[in-house]
């Protein structure tokens, strides 16, 4: 029977490229899907970008361009890289787009009707100067222990220390480095402890089977005993400014947390598909609301199974929507057996593989050969990554086609010549010679596989059948038999015996690999002549006759798949290799998507930018025509720039403890012109100027050489 399924990858955040740590889930997810698309059933597969929260705002301020400018650059970026690696979504949608904020708003009021939201006072770093409540992580300062410098809130990477953010001394802001204050503000919960929620979610976790073993063990211990929930309320809100969805009657001073509406991206993505296309309304009942006989099946790192096992479920639950089938949780990919690193160039981005000339596919298939349905972390070994993608694909598959191909094109008119499994026209069967009768054995076993999402047992199974193809084309050594044509007339007919077994076993693995390889399966289809392989030919008993009758007309042979060259293995290392600042943060798990919204390319800087990168800096000579101090500001001077025929320009520079304004007035100095204009608390700063400054205390302007005119540009 046919099964209608909704399936989901993981949202990337819209701040950063597709590496090869989020890959991990899209291939996963994607061959999968392939499979079950393959069996003939009905299968959606949606994905979006996570748009929201205060990463997104804080760097779109610091590119100078608006989130929606920046959400929709990356969106292209990913979309790009999706349709490289051959990630087929039906829909890669965003989250910031109307049906989801509908979709937000429904759930709300449906959770605030059933009593399900509470409102309560929470205090939280402000800062003075950006005007906004901060996260936590961009809180930085003095280890509480041992006094290092520019540690988190949360733990200190110099001695190991682990405290409460409030415990840092002379905290600061890493967004404007102003000292943050803590504020009290109105906070909207989600009543996860109402025993409503706490019911569903046992039953939820334990029973419904949605939950692999180990996850489901897990959520036992986050909820731990009952009548003894370990289950506290969830916090829905953020203050303004912040980009997301405006809480509905609360006049735009709050937003839904990015973490409440990027799951309802599913759906959200879903009902664009299902609008954008035209299809039948009725999915969106079928697929979204309780009782239809659709599955929805989410793949997720397992970083953030705690959202999407706990808080998700329970807000569809209570909200009037269906509930999750199945949550399949994999784990982070380490490369050579440690974290993703950018100093060891490791960190590999998906673009930089394709830039590079490598084949999607070869990680398509590696990523395959390791991924389980355990939250397992997966390694990528590099050196293995060369020798199994040229000893399974290039050496076993695909020279199954190379080896026979020529002697059908030669010898039997490029057709298919008859197969008579078991019995060669007589002539006895080599005990080794049963490629054929493997290939077609194992359908069922790989099937199930794939199902159960073991990809490395589905793997393991196709290269066996390649390995007995092979040694029955060994067996039968087609090119002594090719010589012996002219004068034994048997030895035709055994070359089209082998030739007949190896090809019909060749056009056995390409079904089995074609989840895994589409475009290498799309070439070999072209050769077999043979359209779009289904599952429906390799379902047992299988009838050689009826896919590949006698005669049947092959396509040109083409060669299939390059080897890997280790070199090139090698320039992609090297292409994405940057030196190490010393105090650069520990490289993050590569995760589909961390549980906090991370700011990584605020930490981890490229080490070279090309020359077009720096030409969008627009430096010019300015001359300080006014400069005075800010009431109530520690740091800044206000600085009236003349910039020649840009006329002038109002800046804060924070150089007061370093220069008397009145020293200042006059002098020449260097100013980035076309930094976007930033809203201070004490006004508007139209630019920069540069100073330079070290370890130790001082700061120096930097001036040009006599002569320079204001306005003038440096280059
Ligand atoms: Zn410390």
């Amino acid at each position: 029977m046919s099964r209608r399924i909704l399936v989901t990858s993981a949202l990337p955040y819209a701040n950063g490229a597709i590496h090869l740590g989020h890959l991990v889930e899209y291939i996963q997810t994607d061959i999968w899907v392939r499979f079950q698309r393959m069996q003939r059933h009905d299968v959606h597969y949606v994905g979006a970008d996570d748009t929201h929260g205060t990463p997104v705002m804080l760097r779109a301020d610091a590119e100078g361009i608006t989130p929606e400018q920046l959400i929709e650059r990356v969106w292209k970026e990913h979309d790009r890289d999706f349709k490289s690696f051959s990630v087929g979504f039906d829909n890669f949608h965003s989250t910031n787009k109307p049906e989801n904020e509908a979709l937000c708003a429904e759930i709300y009021g449906k959770l605030r009707d059933a009593g399900l939201i509470a409102t309560r006072s929470v205090e939280q770093f402000y800062d003075p100067v950006k005007a906004m409540f901060l996260p936590d992580r961009y809180i930085k300062g003095e280890c509480p222990k041992c006094g290092a410098k520019d540690q988190y809130g949360d733990s200190c990477e110099v001695c190991g220390a682990t405290y409460a953010p409030t415990e840092l001394k002379n905290p600061y802001s890493t967004v404007s480095g102003a000292k943050p204050e803590r504020r009290q503000s109105e906070h909207y919960f989600f009543k996860l402890s109402d025993p409503r929620c706490e019911a569903f979610l046992r039953e939820f976790t334990q029973k419904s089977g949605a939950l692999q073993p180990e996850a489901a063990n897990k959520m036992k211990e986050w909820l731990g005993e009952p009548g003894d929930s370990k289950l506290s309320d969830w916090d829905i809100s953020r203050d303004a400014p912040y980009f997301g969805f405006a809480i509905p009657g609360t006049e735009g001073k709050k937003f839904f947390y990015v973490w409440l509406d990027a799951p309802v991206g599913y759906f959200g993505s879903f009902t664009h598909h299902v609008r954008s296309k035209g299809l039948d309304e009725k999915l969106l009942q079928d697929f979204l609301r309780p009782g239809g006989d659709t599955e929805l099946v989410h793949f997720i790192g397992k970083d953030i199974l705690y959202f999407h096992a706990l808080f998700w479920p329970a807000m569809l639950q209570h909200a009037g929507f269906r509930t999750p089938t199945k949550i399949f949780a994999h784990g982070f990919l380490t490369v050579n057996g440690e974290k993703m690193s950018k100093s060891r160039g490791t960190f590999i981005t998906a673009e930089s593989y394709i830039q590079q000339g490598l084949n999607p596919e070869w990680l398509r298939y590696y990523y395959a050969a390791k991924l389980n349905s355990t939250m397992e972390d997966i390694d990528l070994n590099l050196e293995d990554f060369v020798a199994r993608v040229n000893s399974d694909l290039v050496g076993k598959y695909v020279n199954i086609a190379s080896r026979i191909a020529p002697f059908i094109a030669k010898h039997f008119d490029n057709r298919m010549p008859g197969v008579r499994m078991g019995s060669f026209s007589g002539i006895p069967v080599p005990a080794d010679a049963a490629g054929l009768a493997v290939a077609t054995a194992q359908s069922d076993t790989i099937r199930e596989h794939f199902e159960q999402r073991e990809f490395s047992k589905a793997t393991r199974a196709i290269m066996e059948v390649a390995d007995a193809i092979n040694k029955e084309i060994d067996g039968f050594k087609p090119w002594l038999l090719a010589k012996e044509i002219a004068t034994d007339p048997q030895a035709k007919v055994k070359l089209g015996q082998i030739c007949a077994n190896a090809i019909a076993g060749f056009q056995l693995l390409t079904i089995y690999l074609k989840p895994i390889l589409p475009r290498l399966a799309e070439a070999a289809e072209q050769f077999l002549n043979s359209g779009p392989l289904t599952w429906k030919n390799a379902t047992l008993p299988i009838d050689v006759e009826k896919f590949l009758p006698t005669g049947h007309e092959f396509g040109q042979f083409q060669p299939l798949m390059t080897r890997v060259d280790p070199k090139q293995i090698e320039a992609l290392v090297a292409a994405n290799k940057e030196s190490l600042k010393p105090a650069a943060p520990a490289a993050k798990p590569a995760a589909a998507k961390t549980s906090e919204k991370t700011v990584e390319t605020a930490t981890e800087q490229p080490a070279h930018i090309s020359i077009d990168d720096f030409s969008k800096i627009d430096l010019r000579v300015a001359r300080i025509a006014n400069a005075e101090h800010v009431e109530g500001a520690d740091k800044l001077l206000k600085l009236t720039l003349d910039v020649g025929a840009l006329g002038t320009k109002q800046v804060f520079a924070g150089i007061k403890s370093a220069y008397d304004p009145a020293a200042l007035v006059g002098r020449l100095t260097v100013m980035v012109a076309n930094l976007a204009p930033r809203k201070m608390k004490f006004g508007m700063s139209e630019g920069m100027v540069l100073a330079a400054s070290g370890e130790a205390p001082g700061l120096w302007l930097l001036s040009p050489d006599a002569g320079a005119q204001p306005g003038m540009r440096i280059k």
